[in-house]
């Protein structure tokens, strides 16, 4: 269990002016939200950068933590008016005094308060803001998923009777005029968060140490008793004897257990000090279940919330067990949704909300075959010429492609049909005389995990189609895509072209769950090959049409002349007239941004 400890002055940006330091940090919320504000101060306090990740809920923060999108999580867990933040106490943090300020429409003449028939906000901020909404009788207050949201909805209203409550920074983010400020009940107002990682966490998070002395530090517990005279005051009386102050003391019933209380505690004094130990060693005997939530500095907590350093706290693996710390700092989706990269390949752009149909052989195997290919590729529509020149067959007595002529009749049929190329490099020393003449570089499955390949490719100009290992998970995937984007090649292209399961009707199993998966953690735009996923022919126009509507930003298609004579792949490569359907019946499903 570690915690962080503020720096000697937490005012202080880190030495020469620089982060030191770059965490994903999850926060419940968009952009302009308290919780995202409140990331702001502590990032410029400590000097560390974070990577913002808007998340929908608490929960969603915790998830982002564990499952490793994210370094850190923040959540409220106590405010000094609305009390504790029951959701949010998974963790324990740093003061942050806010002032909620109230906003109405800009650029709308005659907004005023007295105008206001709605007002949106996170339901704790309008607990905290009761007195002053009770003096607006005819004002409906709104309950919202977050102060950001409500600021943002409001202002894109455009609406003057609908007012928001939210920190001055969203106010400014989405462009509102202050209407009254200090509204909460009590002008020190102030919220308690939680800044945490995940136990064992790698990376960034794990950078934060905990100090070797012990004064200034708090850790917050939950424990239950039988609900029976004297069985808290025994828990209280243990913490006492061995001189720890509890400084807070929160009931809840436990669910499906009547019969027990449970509490959360803030506990004065660190985990590593032998009083502590001897408290906890004595409660686990008088309660039903003790968990700790986390040790952290304490120092700045209230009533002096000014000076006021955050901490990160391990979550107890009691409490949130499995924390698996993988991060893609790069490829990873930071808050807004609609932030995605668009990857040029030519004059194509993948992943702005066009459908691109890349369509082609398995592999080249004449120049006949090729010329012919591209130009019905082209007539029905596709925006890509693939082609295989080496091919990573199964058994070394199979067709292992033309090599470099191959390499050279896709440059022409390129040329001659006007339609960027792709294909695909399996090892360094082809990396780059293939950037020279394909447009777009495939990794095949097989070589998913073959790092120096990845870091080889990120290191050219071109950019990176990266198909998923049929036997790699979802992580590995973006692990992969790390190593590209790493080298400084931010120009990736993902693909999901079916995994290995127990199921052997179709070639492999096509994975498409991963496509709203991958669309929620990264920015990469995602292709869907189904010709390699079923393997078979006439399986493969209606994954086409669930891959368009499940939101890839494209697809790969294997296209032959004649199917039955292919050299490679030959059940899945559809007929010119195949791949034509395909297309126009794909115009018919709208495309998601
Ligand atoms: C290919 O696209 O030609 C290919 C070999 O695919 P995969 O690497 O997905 O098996
Ligand atoms: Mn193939």
């Amino acid at each position: 269990m570690t915690s962080v400890q503020p720096s000697t002055d937490p005012t202080s940006p880190a030495e020469n002016g620089t982060p030191k330091i770059t965490m994903t940090a999850a926060f419940e919320g968009i952009e302009g939200s308290y919780s995202h504000a409140v990331l702001e101060a502590y990032a410029a306090r400590r000097g560390v950068t974070f990577i913002p990740l808007g998340c929908p809920s608490y929960r969603g923060v915790a998830h982002a933590v564990l499952a490793g999108r994210a370094d850190v999580g923040l959540l409220p867990v106590d405010n000094a008016i609305a009390g504790t933040i029951r959701e949010g106490y998974d963790t324990l943090a740093f003061t942050n005094r806010k002032t909620s300020v109230i906003f109405a429409v800009p650029n709308v003449p005659g907004a005023t308060i007295e105008g206001l028939r709605e007002i949106d906000s996170h339901p704790v901020v309008l607990a905290e803001c009761g007195r002053f909404l009770a003096t607006l009788p005819d004002v409906r207050s709104i309950p919202v998923p977050d102060t950001g949201v409500a600021a943002r909805d409001a202002a894109a209203s455009g609406d003057v009777t609908r007012g928001a409550i939210a920190s001055a920074g969203a106010a400014a983010r989405y462009g509102l005029v202050e209407l009254a400020s200090t509204i909460a009940d009590h002008p020190d107002n102030f919220t308690r968060f939680l800044l945490f990682r995940a136990p064992n966490a790698l990376g960034p998070a794990a950078e934060f140490e905990p100090a070797d002395d012990f004064t200034n530090r708090k850790t917050s517990v939950i424990f239950a008793v039988p609900n029976v005279p004297g069985a808290l005051g025994r828990c209280l009386s243990i913490f006492g004897a061995h001189d720890l102050n509890v400084s807070k003391l929160d009931s809840k019933s436990r669910l499906g257990a009547a019969e027990q209380y449970a509490f959360y505690a803030d506990v004065d004094g660190d985990l590593r000090d032998e009083r502590f130990a001897d408290a906890l060693r004595e409660l686990r005997d008088v309660t039903s279940a003790l968990h700790i939530i986390g040790c952290y500095d304490a120092s700045t907590a209230p009533p002096r919330p000014r000076r006021a350093p955050a901490v990160v706290v391990d979550v107890a693996p009691a409490v949130v067990p499995k924390p698996a710390k993988i991060s893609f700092p790069k490829a990873q989706r930071q808050g807004d949704e609609h932030v995605r990269s668009r990857v040029m390949v030519g004059n194509v752009a993948v992943g702005d909300g066009r459908f691109v149909i890349i369509g082609g052989p398995c592999s080249v195997e004449s120049r006949d075959q090729i010329l012919a290919t591209a130009d019905a590729v082209a007539a029905a529509g596709g925006v890509m010429l693939r082609g295989g020149a080496f091919k990573p067959r199964t058994s070394p007595y199979a067709f292992q492609g033309l090599g470099w002529e191959g390499v050279a009749l896709l440059a022409e049929a390129s040329r001659a049909s006007g339609l960027p190329s792709v294909s695909e490099v399996m090892s360094i020393d082809q990396v780059e005389r293939m950037a020279a003449s394909v447009d777009l570089l495939q990794i095949g499955a097989r070589n998913m995990q073959n790092f120096d390949l990845l870091k080889a490719v990120g290191k050219t100009e071109r950019p990176i189609l990266l198909k998923r290992g049929m036997a790699a998970s979802i992580d590995e995937l973006l692990s992969a895509a790390e190593y590209i984007l790493s080298e400084g090649n931010p120009n990736v292209i993902l693909c999901e072209r079916g995994i290995r399961t127990f199921e052997t009707a179709t070639r492999n199993t096509l994975d498409l769950s991963a496509i709203p998966v991958l669309r929620e953690r990264t920015h990469l735009p995602v292709l869907v090959d189904p010709s390699h996923g079923v393997g078979v022919r006439r399986w493969i126009a209606p994954l086409c049409r669930a891959a368009k509507a499940v939101g890839a930003h494209g697809l790969l298609l294997e296209v032959h002349p004649n199917p039955a004579e292919a050299k490679c792949d030959g059940d899945q490569a559809l007929t010119f007239s195949d791949f034509a359907q395909i297309v126009k019946e794909l115009n018919a499903i709208p495309s998601m941004t």
